[in-house]
């Protein structure tokens, strides 16, 4: 037997419920903002995440699947979809049509990381771009748009936390001043904060080693060194927020682990979860365009892990109505049959017994396909046109004529 790749999984009854239901409530809420969707390839060329996420990153350093094809060219399943959608913006010119300016994705992407809960090598993200929008309006919309969604979704206790990370301007001047903060503490940190220090400053934030916490605990914070310009930009998107009551924490030394964002970063995190793993993250990331041969414009988006969204969820969201029909003798096979596509074609699932059986095997066989109701056609049935609808749950019975029990599956009544 082949098994399945590690870090990857098979999705199936009754988890992939959860999945669709995440899908069709994001459909939802991202076309009530005027989004549209797009798909792009899964496999890309290597080069546009390490000029996007960066060349210094955990990502393209040590997470990616990257090989050589046939004709030698180096290509890598995706790690993320905010490059490749970048990369179809301008591929396509999108940024010309305001109808293309608010995209969003559903997909899978691939990162060789350590397999963990809720954590895979294959997982699969919702997310969305904003581009060519440069207003604290926007910040504030993108977020509210994944709260509403994680709302939609049964999950309330989500704390948002904000921070700024400033701009092209504002930001160099702030590095060096935490590279010679960094300096002074370079024996309490970790090997790879070592590295960090020079090439990939502010990722010494992102640390989770101990003794490196501590140093980062004291270190001076992005926003004390923010520019007037990024200033007022945070402070209007906080406003909006107070102004419509979403609870949020400022976070001073959120940054995020990739190299493009722009002020206004942030995360959502679940008190279940526990407090390193963010269910949405994103922000915003002005230069990204225009550093992957763009014009220069802005941008802003998130994405979502389906898989930790999906350990928040409750079991079988969505409401069966699966009707296990079974028919007692050849005779009464062509009245079952048209049943059941008469219940079909009212929105009732059937399951239509494929073989005659007996009574007995055919209530066991119900049982078997989890379904909600079951209903067995004999002679009697035929004749009278009185079904008898079993309620596999609690056992109930009741006899309904045909036209009547789609109402009473669907409806209760
Ligand atoms: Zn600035
Ligand atoms: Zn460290």
């Amino acid at each position: 037997m082949v098994s399945s790749v590690k870090g990857t999984f098979d999705l199936f009854y009754p988890d992939i419920k959860k999945y669709l239901l995440m899908e069709e409530c994001a459909r939802k809420i991202f076309s009530l903002y005027g989004f549209s969707e797009i798909r792009t390839p899964i496999l890309e060329h290597t080069e546009l995440f390490s000029r996007s996420v960066g060349d210094e990153t955990d990502i393209v350093k040590k997470e990616m699947y990257t090989f050589l094809d046939k004709k030698g060219r180096s290509l890598t399943l995706r790690p993320e979809n905010t490059a490749p959608v970048i990369r179809a913006i301008i591929e396509h010119k999108l940024y010309e049509s305001p109808r293309h300016s608010r995209l969003y994705y559903i997909g899978p992407q691939f990162r060789y990381e350590r397999p963990q809960k809720g954590r895979y090598r294959q997982f699969h993200q919702i997310g969305i771009e904003i581009i060519n929008d440069p207003f604290p309006l926007i910040d504030f919309e993108g977020i509210l748009i994944a709260k509403e969604l994680l709302n939609s979704l049964g999950i309330l206790e989500v704390e948002v936390k904000i921070n700024s990370v400033g701009c092209k301007k504002c930001r160099q001047n702030f590095i060096s001043i935490l590279k010679d903060y960094l300096n002074k503490f370079k024996g309490d940190l970790c090997s790879d904060c070592n590295e960090r220090i020079e090439r990939n400053t502010l990722r010494v934030l992102d640390c989770k080693v101990a003794s490196c916490q501590k140093v980062i605990e004291n270190s001076p914070v992005i926003i004390d060194y923010i520019c007037d310009e990024c200033k007022e930009h945070f402070s209007k998107v906080t406003q909006f927020l107070n102004d419509f009551e979403i609870p949020f924490k400022i976070t001073p030394r959120l940054v995020r682990g990739l190299d493009y964002y722009t002020k206004t970063v942030f995360e959502m995190t679940s008190f279940k979860l526990g407090s390193q793993d963010a269910i949405v993250g994103g922000g915003r990331y002005d230069g990204l365009i225009s550093s992957l041969g763009g014009p220069d414009i802005p941008s802003f988006g998130w994405a979502l892990g389906m898989e930790r969204l999906s350990l928040l969820m409750e079991d079988s969201p969505l409401n069966d109505n699966l009707l296990y029909l079974a028919w007692m003798g050849e005779e009464c096979l062509k009245f079952a049959m048209e049943c059941a596509s008469y219940l079909r074609s009212k929105g009732v699932e059937v399951v239509l017994e494929g073989s005659l059986r007996s009574l007995k095997n055919s209530l066991k066989r119900a049982e078997r396909f989890q379904a909600n109701y079951s209903l067995i056609i004999g002679e009697d049935e035929v004749k009278s046109e009185l079904l008898t609808l079993k309620n596999m749950r609690n056992g109930e019975q009741i006899a309904l004529k045909l036209n009547e029990i789609p109402n009473f599956i669907l409806n209760g009544e």
